[in-house]
């Protein structure tokens, strides 16, 4: 009898876990959720902030002007490339199309059900098997829930939908407006403030530059060394913020400015509402546990996440996950004992503490994916990324870290089966 498998969300992460999943029609039975109305997740652009139609908070992130931060080169899932008469870095509607595209390849619509909200997944354990139990509703009749019973869970529900509101000292007395980045459509909303906008990891840079086109003045506050970067001329970098007055904002440098907007690109929580309590899900200081090489729960390794990991290069790390979230279930990878996988998990958490490393960086990958995706491709015997995604990645990165405004301006094209890549300039 074929294994039943529940994808939740049908993101990029959720559309790659079903398309290698019904590619084995036989062994695989299939079922996708999402509380959408089409596929794409995040990439789904929406002029709507707060809460949707049916009172549920709106799950996107994307603003107007997104063009994204990876060249479309690297982006792209393996064996699938974007149209090749796009530039490098594309408009968040090009990526939309593409997962759109990617669905209709694969013909995954067939499994999907739109509209749909899981509610509750409980584990029901039955000798050396557990069973799931997937609770769903409409969105728009959440009253009325069904369940079916899985043998496996994959969670794809994506990581950038709940806010992380950092504690600002006086921010409940700063009579200005405070917007989170989850919020933020255009920079038109900001003409002629000035506005601090906190927080300058890869997204906060983008939206500051993006601010900063209407904003009278844009102060970047963060914690980090000064970036060594070009910046637009109303642009200016400052320390961290030490307090928030009625008008204005003291930086840790304890100088003082009068700001209109403070907007923050703070980043996001990890949420699971769903999992039920017995499952043993911890989410602390944003490390998330017991999940081995950020993937498979150890006590049930019939319970997968794809998509946790930060600071990555995300389609070809979700399709490097599924397969060997997949080798496992399929019996082709025996899994290490949960003592054993444990044992990895501590020893990764460790390495990173002893590097000086904050908990919460406890998924963040930069440097270490390659490695990372390198050994999920020994483990399950699957062909690993080709090497021209880890040199462009890193390639763009250097370029973007001197040039947050302009590194976009120019296109790169992947040679053949060369392994090489050629920068276009525009
Ligand atoms: P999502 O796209 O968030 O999908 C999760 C899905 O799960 C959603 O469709 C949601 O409706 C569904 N869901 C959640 N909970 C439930 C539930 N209970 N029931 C049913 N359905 C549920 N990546 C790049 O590669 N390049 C970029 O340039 C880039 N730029 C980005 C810019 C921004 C502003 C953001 C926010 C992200 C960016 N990313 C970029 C990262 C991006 O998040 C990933 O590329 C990827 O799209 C994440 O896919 P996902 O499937 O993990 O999550």
């Amino acid at each position: 009898m074929a294994i039943r498998v529940a994808v939740i969300g049908a993101g990029a992460a959720g559309l790659c876990a079903v398309r290698h999943l019904t590619a084995r029609p036989s062994i695989f039975h299939t079922v996708c959720f999402d509380k959408n109305s089409i596929e794409g997740g995040t990439w789904i652009y929406t002029e709507e902030t707060g809460s949707d139609k049916y009172g549920l908070p709106v799950q996107s992130s994307m603003y107007k002007n997104l063009r994204t931060n990876l060249p479309k080169e690297v982006m792209a899932f393996p064996g699938f490339p974007f149209r090749s008469s796009l530039p490098s870095f594309i408009k968040h509607d090009d990526v939309l199309e593409y997962l759109q595209e990617y669905t209709k390849h694969y013909d995954l619509h067939k499994c999907i059900k739109f509209e749909t909200l899981v509610q509750h997944v409980r584990p029901e354990v039955h000798g050396d098997k557990t069973q799931w139990h997937v609770s769903y509703s409409n969105v728009g009749q959440r009253d009325e829930t069904k369940t079916e019973i899985f043998d496996v869970v994959m969670v794809c529900n994506g990581h950038y939908e709940v806010p992380l509101y950092p504690k600002i000292p006086g921010l409940d007395d700063f009579e200005g407006e405070v917007i989170h980045s989850h919020c933020y459509r255009h920079p038109e909303q900001f003409t002629g403030k000035r506005v601090v906008c906190l927080g300058a990891a890869a997204s906060g840079q983008d939206i500051a530059v993006d601010v900063s086109s209407c904003a009278k003045y844009l102060y970047m506050s963060h914690n980090k060394a000064v970036l060594q970067t070009v910046l637009p001329d109303n642009v200016e970098q400052r320390p961290g913020i030490k307090q928030l007055n009625k008008h204005s904002v003291i930086f840790k440098d304890d100088n003082e400015v009068d700001i209109d907007v403070l907007l923050l690109c703070t980043g996001y929580l990890y949420n699971f509402p769903f999992l039920s309590e017995d499952i043993g899900l911890q989410v602390e200081e944003e490390r998330i546990w017991p999940l081995y090489k950020h993937v498979i729960h150890t006590h049930y390794p019939s319970l997968s996440f794809i998509g946790i990991l930060k600071t990555i290069c995300p389609f070809p790390a979700f399709d490097m996950q599924v397969r060997f979230v997949i080798a496992g279930i399929d019996g082709s990878m025996p899994l290490p004992s949960e003592e054993e996988m444990n044992k990895d998990i501590d020893k990764d958490f460790k390495l990173r503490l002893s590097e000086g490393l904050p908990v919460r960086y406890a998924h963040n990958m930069g440097p270490r994916q390659w490695r990372y995706n390198d050994g999920l491709a020994e483990m399950a015997k699957i062909k690993p990324l080709p090497e021209v995604v880890e040199k462009l990645y890193d390639y763009v990165h250097e370029t973007r870290v001197k040039d947050i405004a302009g590194y976009k301006s120019v296109n790169y094209s992947i040679e053949g089966d060369k392994d090489m890549f050629k920068v276009v300039e525009t």
